[in-house]
């Protein structure tokens, strides 16, 4: 129930976003890509996304490039593109050092994010996710003194009032420390969240999940329908407890592995190397983070840094031609096609085709986490269109521009609070 004292609408970088009257729940299916609903929707399977789908809204959006996670999470926090907010990878080049710096802290993030700007105006948030490298940024300026919550499955076991607005949570969610690598991890954060809107009244929520399930499991596969079907009956929860539900994805996933079973990796860092001598451009990976082991730190987009004598024209000569390529640009061009900060993109940004992915050396990846299973992996345009579903119809305005413009995920709060008919 909205109080007397609440604005009617909060403007977070520059869009105006109406008081939701009902909780408003987004939810980040990681690594969901459109083709895990179409394989079991065909089937008569997830009733309750099917349901939305039908009676709600759903299209496909365009996520923001590159298809890594941390990028898209940003965008949809932000509601901006990733030349407003500015985290385009978990790695850039500081040219200055030389040396790749992580791009997880929030004194990177500009701008501010939906969920503060919401709480700074009475609203009650939370901001869950499954791993812990994302928290900071979503929990940006988020105020955690006034019932506001913000943790990670990762450390459910060690929140504080002071850190996350909640303890005890394993208590709390009735269940023990979700590994890692698992499953759980991402079911553990619906759950977190199902129990919170139980306990008392939330106004905005954002539920960001992990593709470990994704990057393991093609849609055909029993372990992806058994997480699909896990995902849908908590989607049903939610909505039962008259929330607003959204769905979004960060990016998509593709099989990068060729007839054999063999990961499809071009070593551009040793093409580089070969050709214009060691260490004379620098490539880097920016989907590395601290785990690894389900896509060995390769992705479909890497960003080339001159460092030497080989200027970007000739780095784009001499990548063209290469199978597996899709595009080789420069940082003008990469910027103004995809909406990229120019302060943090290289000199060449190079995006790998759907069957294949892009690495640094051959002695830089250690694959053997993938003990057997093929290579399903993301970053490149092949992976950037991401499902875009809202459990309640749309008013005429909103249907009016769905109709006539192709959909970014980062609109999907503005379409969950705007766009839902009343
Ligand atoms: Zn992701």
């Amino acid at each position: 129930m909205k109080i007397a004292q609440m604005p009617e609408s909060v403007n977070v970088n520059g869009t105006e976003y109406r008081w939701p009257r009902r909780p408003v729940v987004v939810v980040c299916i990681d690594g969901g890509d459109p083709a895990y609903l179409r394989h079991y929707l065909a089937k008569g399977a997830i009733p309750n996304i099917a349901r939305f789908m039908q009676r709600g809204f759903a299209a496909l959006a365009d996520g923001t490039m590159p298809s890594f996670t941390c990028p898209n999470n940003m965008s949809i926090i932000t509601g901006t593109p990733a030349s407003k907010h500015g985290i385009s990878g978990n790695f850039y080049l500081d040219t200055a050092t030389g040396r790749p710096v992580v791009m997880t802290g929030p004194e990177l993030l500009r701008g501010d994010t939906i969920l503060s700007r919401f709480a700074a105006a009475g609203a009650k948030v939370v901001s869950i996710t499954a791993k812990d490298k994302l928290r900071r940024q979503l929990g940006k300026n988020l105020d955690l003194s006034g019932g506001n919550v913000s943790f990670s499955s990762e450390y459910a076991d060690r929140c504080t009032m002071a850190e996350n607005g909640i303890e005890n949570v394993l208590e709390f969610v009735g269940a023990t420390q979700p590994d890692m690598y698992s499953e759980a991890l991402s079911l553990f954060v619906l759950d977190a969240g199902i129990k919170l809107l139980e306990q008392s009244q939330r106004d905005l929520m954002y539920l960001s999940l992990t593709d470990y399930v994704q990057h393991k499991h093609a849609p055909g596969e029993d372990d992806a329908r058994r997480f699909y079907d896990a995902l849908d009956e908590r989607f049903g929860r939610l909505e039962a407890l008259g929330a607003v539900v959204a769905l979004i994805a960060d990016h998509g996933m593709s099989d990068k592995a060729d007839a054999e079973g063999q990961p499809n990796v071009i070593w551009l860092q040793d093409v580089l190397d070969a050709r214009f001598g060691k260490g004379d451009a620098i490539v880097i990976c920016p989907i590395t983070d601290a785990f690894v082991a389900h896509h060995g730190a390769l992705g479909g987009f890497v960003r080339v840094w001159c460092r030497g004598k080989a200027t970007a024209g000739e780095i784009i000569d001499a990548i063209h031609g290469i199978p597996g390529i899709e595009a080789a640009l420069d940082r003008e061009t990469a910027c103004a096609r995809y909406e990229l900060p120019a302060d943090r993109e290289g000199d060449v940004a190079v995006i790998a085709a759907a069957n294949t992915c892009i690495g640094a050396s051959a002695t830089d990846h250690d694959l053997s986490g993938l003990a057997g299973h093929r290579l399903r992996t993301h970053g490149g345009l092949s992976e950037a269109t991401v499902p875009f579903i809202i459990s309640q119809p749309l008013n005429d305005a909103f249907r009016l521009r769905a109709s006539t413009s192709r959909l970014k995920s980062y609109e999907i709060f503005d379409f969950a609070l705007n766009g839902v008919a009343v």
